[in-house]
């Protein structure tokens, strides 16, 4: 079927109109109509090939969120008409030892991700959700809450699932002090989350202009990352840090805010090597990890835990014509603070 998206035919130019097929659905498929998509900035590292391999033409977007139009005969958690969203993953193979302990984005045999992964079905590569319409494997998508809007409700898909789990992994719990770096797309989300969670958050960011928001968003103390007797007063004090900077940045700034077996984890991803001084973490025997994404049965439960806790992303809906612009923002730290693209400026008539 020929669906309108928009896509990069290299790293140096911008998205355009593309015209690309989406498979009939077999019989597990869900075919989605796709209301609306985030803008990550994982979109733009592979648009602009800054993490290599992007093969073109690339069709971003991995925070969908759309109305079921179809469903193949042997499905059985979708209808015709359901709000339905997609994430990061849209296969796995489903036996290795990871892809068991619902940890499809670890898949041993290679997860295929959303966008810029082997497609088995097309022979080429799978296209994202700057598109009219998808077509996934049920096992891979989504209940979405009623109670939720829904253009809020895209950068869930993986702004929100990136900074649940490892929030979640790592135990963060009531009164415990968690620290967020970088108040961006993901950043925002880590706020919202673990003040949901009910710890104490601060966050660190570089931006004075955010430092309203991000009270307003649920930090209970905002510091300017550049102040260094600022970022003195808390030494030794974090039980958990959450880096969501995908850019070169002291992390060593960060890690002797740890107390004594605090963990660092690393979720924004940078081109370049990041340089740790080891006697960071063996004073205090502290912890520097990374997370990716996270699996299924997970981003169900933290699209539910949004449900009931009424948690969205704040966001600037724009129409696709505006995604370049976007972009350009994006990496200026412009971004209050997800883009959502209304996929109805997509259509022929628009
Ligand atoms: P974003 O909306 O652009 O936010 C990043 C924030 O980091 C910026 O708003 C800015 O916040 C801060 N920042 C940017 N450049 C900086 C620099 N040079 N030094 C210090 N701070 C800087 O991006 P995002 O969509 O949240 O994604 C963040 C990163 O996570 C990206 O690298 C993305 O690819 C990655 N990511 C990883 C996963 C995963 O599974 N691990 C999933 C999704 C995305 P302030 O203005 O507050 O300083
Ligand atoms: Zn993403
Ligand atoms: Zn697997």
């Amino acid at each position: 079927m020929k669906t309108n998206s928009y896509a990069t035919s290299s790293a140096t130019t911008p998205l355009a109109p593309f015209s690309l097929e989406r498979r009939v659905p077999g019989e597990h498929d869900v075919q989605i109509e796709i209301l609306f998509c985030g803008v990550c900035h994982s979109d733009v590292h592979t648009v602009r090939n800054e993490w290599q391999g992007t093969t073109y033409p690339c069709v971003p977007g991995h925070e969908i969120v759309g109305r079921v139009t179809k469903v193949g005969a042997k499905v059985q958690k979708f209808k015709t008409g359901d709000i339905a969203g997609v994430g990061c993953l849209v296969d796995s193979c489903r036996t290795c030892g990871s892809c068991e302990e619902h940890l499809e984005q670890f898949c041993e045999n290679g997860a295929i991700f959303t966008y810029n992964s082997p497609d088995k079905h097309s022979g080429g590569v799978t296209y994202g959700g700057y598109s009219e319409s998808i077509v996934v494997d049920e096992a891979f998508v989504l209940r979405v809450p009623e109670n939720l809007d829904l253009a809020g409700t895209a950068p869930l898909l993986c702004a929100g699932i990136t900074t649940y789990s490892p929030l979640r992994h790592h135990g963060v719990t009531r009164g415990q002090k968690v620290g967020i770096v970088g108040l961006g797309g993901l950043g925002h989300m880590g706020v919202k989350l673990a003040k949901a969670m009910g710890a104490r958050v601060v966050v660190f960011t570089t931006s004075q202009s955010k430092v309203e928001d991000a009270l307003r968003l649920g930090a209970d103390e905002v510091v300017l990352s550049k102040d260094e007797s600022a970022m003195k007063e808390h030494l030794n004090s974090f039980h958990f840090i959450l880096d969501t900077v995908g850019a070169k940045h002291d992390i060593n700034a960060y890690l002797v805010l740890l107390r004594r077996d605090g963990n660092l984890t690393q979720v924004g991803v940078a081109s370049e090597p990041l340089e740790v001084d080891v006697t960071n973490l063996i004073f205090g025997r502290r912890n520097f990890s990374g997370s990716l994404i996270g699996g299924l049965k997970e981003t169900q439960e933290m699209l539910d835990f949004c449900g009931l806790h009424q948690i969205t992303s704040d966001i600037e809906l724009i129409p696709i014509q505006q995604v370049n612009e976007a972009y350009d923002r994006l990496v200026k730290g412009d971004v209050k603070y997800r883009f959502v693209i209304d996929m109805a400026s997509l259509k022929p008539t628009a």
